[in-house]
């Protein structure tokens, strides 16, 4: 296994966390540490933009899209104006996405627009577990007209909207929201709005995550939290729908990027299909 960037393959962590010990709910840093113990003591001290770029040029790595989470019930709050000042030290590398919660806040459009337009954020991350709503409230809840409005606001400043979708070892999180099902509605009523479902519908719901990401041209899955090399087990016809699948690592919720790159390297399943989940699918998503 070789750590040297690959010059051939174009590798895109589509799903990196960042944020400093004051971000996180107690809870949140314990599970970090099980799964990066060298990480937990030193969280504070390692989150700076140049160590994350070594650590993906070590893992030859081109660019990463950072998640800021505003997920105050389960997680925490990773501020937008701090992913914003973090990514702006390397505009090239680091993706900057923004996150709004749709529940706590009273015009997430309103933050979002400012999120893009005055901090320059590419992307929106919501997290419905940890932030309490169905994605498609805004059919039938009055209170969640709001969303209709956050997802128009996307679609006008043509950002891609990425859902955590399946399970959560977070203490708090609330499953039935992280159903890719309700996506589906979004699908169809926004069809000019990128869509991702993080970790696939992990654990009840991989296959209706693959049906959705196969019926609209608008939906992709991030791999991010899934251990690659059983991917073929979670999506049996994962080749047919290569178009529509980007590679991440969730990290620092996984040690090692690169084992990952390399399990996905070692699937069965065709070159191309590897180098489009790889990079060549969020090349495109991101413009590149
Ligand atoms: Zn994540």
């Amino acid at each position: 296994m070789s750590n040297a960037p690959n010059q051939e393959l174009q590798v895109i962590d589509f799903h990196i966390h960042i944020g400093l010990r004051e971000h996180f709910n107690p809870s949140i840093l314990r599970l970090f540490g099980m799964s990066n113990p060298a990480l937990q003591e030193q969280i504070s001290e390692f989150m700076k933009p140049e160590n994350i770029v070594s650590m993906l040029d070590n893992y030859g790595v081109s660019r990463a899209v950072v998640l800021a989470e505003d997920s105050p019930k389960v997680t925490g709050v990773v501020p937008n104006e701090f992913v914003a000042e973090f990514c702006s030290h390397y505009p090239d590398r680091l993706i900057p996405y923004a996150s709004v919660d749709p529940t706590e806040n009273p015009n997430p459009a309103e933050t979002l627009e400012q999120a893009v337009t005055g901090l320059g954020m590419r992307g929106l991350k919501l997290y419905p577990s940890y932030q309490y709503f169905y994605p498609n409230a805004y059919q039938e809840n009055p209170q969640m007209k709001k969303l209709r409005k956050l997802y128009e606001c996307s679609v006008r400043l043509g950002i891609p909207v990425m859902f955590h979708t399946g399970t959560s070892v977070f203490p708090g999180a609330r499953l039935k929201y992280s159903n890719p099902l309700f996506l589906d509605d979004l699908a169809v009523d926004f069809p000019d709005m990128k869509i991702i479902m993080a970790h696939g519908g992990r654990g009840p719901w991989f296959n209706t995550a693959f049906y959705i990401a196969r019926m609209h041209s608008n939906v992709f899955i991030d791999i991010s939290g899934l251990p690659p090399k059983n991917l073929l087990r979670y999506f049996p016809k994962l080749e047919t729908i290569s178009e529509k699948v980007l590679f991440g690592s969730d990290w620092p919720d996984t040690l090692n990027i690169g084992a990952n790159i390399e399990a996905v390297k070692n699937l069965a399943i065709s070159d191309r299909a590897k180098t489009q989940i790889l990079g060549t699918n969020a090349a495109k998503i991101l413009g590149i």
